[in-house]
C-alpha cells in the first residue's frame, strides 16, 4: 500500500528546519491512514468522538486480549501517570523511583505531597530491584512503584524476569504503575510486557501505554491504561472524563489498523539506532544498548557545551539528566536525520571539539 523509503533524503537543517532530537518523538509523521483519519476528523469535530472512543476501547482492548473494562483512555500517557499517581495518592504512601527516570512521575507525587525514595542505580543506570523491594518492605505505609520499562532517559530494559517475580508475590498495599511507552520499540527476547499479569487477574499492576512514539502521534495526545476493572474505574474518578480529542481518537483507530505502519516505524528506528551506534563506536562514545528510540551515551565534554556545538549545526539533542552527569539522550530521528548528524559529529571530532 503505502511505499516508504528505508532512508530519507533531508534538507540541510536551518534555523527554521532544525534536526529535532531531544524529545523522543518520532520523526516519521503518522502513518499516512491515521493522517487522513485526523483531518476528515476535523469536519465532524464539532460534535464529541461518542461513537469512535469505545471503537478505540474494543480495538485496544483486543490487542491486548481483554475486555474494554480494562481500558481507559487517557490525553497522552501523561493523564494515566497522573490519574494513578492520584487514585493511590493518601497519607503514609511513598512515591518510590529509581534514580534516573523518567521525571513526569516524580513532578506529579510532588503535587499530591508523597515523600519521594530514590533507589540508587547499579551499573550503567541498571534497577536495583533488591533495593526497591526493601525500600517497599521496610515502608510501613503504601508504595507506589514508578517503573518505566524500557527507562527514559538510559533506553534500557528492566530485569523482567525479577519485576514480574516481585509483582507476583504482591508486597503489602503496593501498587506498581508500569509505564512502558516504549515497549513497541524493544528487540531484546527478554523484555516481557506485564499485560500478561493484568490478563492473569493481578490487581497491582497500572500499565500505561502511548501513541505518542510508535504511532508518532505525540501531538494528538492519545494514551491509554490498562488494569483490572476496579482499578479502571478507581483511576477513572482522576480524568477529565473520557472526552478524548476527536481527531486524536479518529487516528488512533486507523494507526491500530495500520500494521504497515507499525512496522515500518519500528524498521526505521532499528537502522536510525544502526546508523548512530556506528558513529558512537568510531567515535569511542561508550552507550547503554538502546532498546527504544533514542541512545543514552557518555561525552567527553560538559553537557551544555556538547548541545550547542550541535545547536549551532542546528541539530537538538536531550537535556541533562542529573544525576548522570557527562551523558547525553540522543533520540533517533529518521535514518536521513542520523546519517547528517553522524556526519556533525565526525566534522567536530575532527576539529578536537568533542
Ligand atoms: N512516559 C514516558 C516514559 C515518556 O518518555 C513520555 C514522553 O516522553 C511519556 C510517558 C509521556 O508521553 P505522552 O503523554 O505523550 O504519552
Amino acid at each position: 500500500t503505502n511505499v516508504l523509503p528505508a532512508v530519507d533524503t533531508i534538507a540541510t537543517p536551518s534555523l527554521e528546519n532544525p534536526v529535532r532530537l531531544n524529545f523522543n518523538e518520532n520523526a516519521l509523521g503518522m502513518s499516512p491512514n491515521a493522517q487522513k483519519a485526523a483531518i476528515s476528523a476535523v469536519n465532524k469535530a464539532n460534535r464529541y468522538a461518542k461513537a469512535e472512543i469505545p471503537l478505540l476501547s474494543q480495538s485496544l482492548a483486543k490487542h491486548h486480549n481483554l475486555s474494554p473494562e480494562y481500558i481507559l483512555l487517557t490525553a497522552g500517557s501523561s493523564e494515566g501517570i497522573r490519574s494513578s499517581i492520584a487514585a493511590w495518592s493518601g497519607e503514609n504512601t511513598q512515591f518510590v523511583i529509581p534514580e534516573l527516570t523518567y521525571g513526569d512521575g516524580e513532578q506529579f507525587a510532588n503535587i499530591f505531597n508523597l515523600p519521594i525514595t530514590k533507589i540508587p542505580s547499579l551499573k550503567d543506570w541498571a534497577f536495583d530491584i533488591d533495593s526497591f523491594r526493601a525500600a517497599v518492605d521496610q515502608y510501613p505505609g503504601r508504595s507506589i512503584v514508578y517503573l518505566v520499562n524500557p527507562n527514559n532517559p538510559t533506553s534500557t530494559i528492566a530485569p523482567t524476569a525479577q519485576i514480574i517475580e516481585w509483582i507476583r508475590s504482591k508486597p503489602k498495599d503496593t501498587i506498581f504503575i508500569v509505564d512502558e511507552a516504549y515497549a513497541e520499540f524493544v528487540n531484546d527476547p527478554n523484555f516481557q510486557s506485564v499485560d500478561t499479569l493484568i490478563e492473569q487477574g493481578y490487581d497491582n499492576i497500572v500499565l500505561l501505554k502511548t501513541f505518542s512514539k510508535i504511532h508518532a502521534m505525540a501531538g494528538l495526545r492519545v494514551g491509554y491504561v490498562l488494569a483490572s476493572p476496579n482499578n479502571i474505574k478507581n483511576i477513572s474518578q482522576f480524568v477529565a472524563g473520557e472526552k478524548l480529542n476527536y481527531c486524536g481518537v479518529c487516528a488512533a483507530l486507523a494507526s491500530m489498523e495500520d500494521a504497515d505502519f507499525l512496522a515500518y516505524s519500528k524498521q526505521t528506528t532499528d537502522t536510525s539506532r544502526q546508523i548512530m551506534e556506528q558513529v558512537l563506536d568510531e567515535l569511542g562514545f561508550y552507550y547503554l544498548p538502546s532498546q527504544t528510540n533514542f541512545i543514552f551515551h557518555q561525552i567527553g565534554t560538559d553537557l551544555a557545551q556538547y548541545q550547542q556545538l550541535l545547536q549551532d549545526k542546528h541539530i537538538f539533542v536531550g537535556r541533562a539528566f542529573p544525576p548522570a552527569d557527562r551523558w547525553n539522550r540522543i533520540s533517533l530521528g529518521t535514518p536521513g536525520e542520523m546519517l547528517y548528524t553522524a556526519n556533525v559529529l565526525r566534522q567536530l571530532r575532527s576539529q578536537n571539539l568533542i
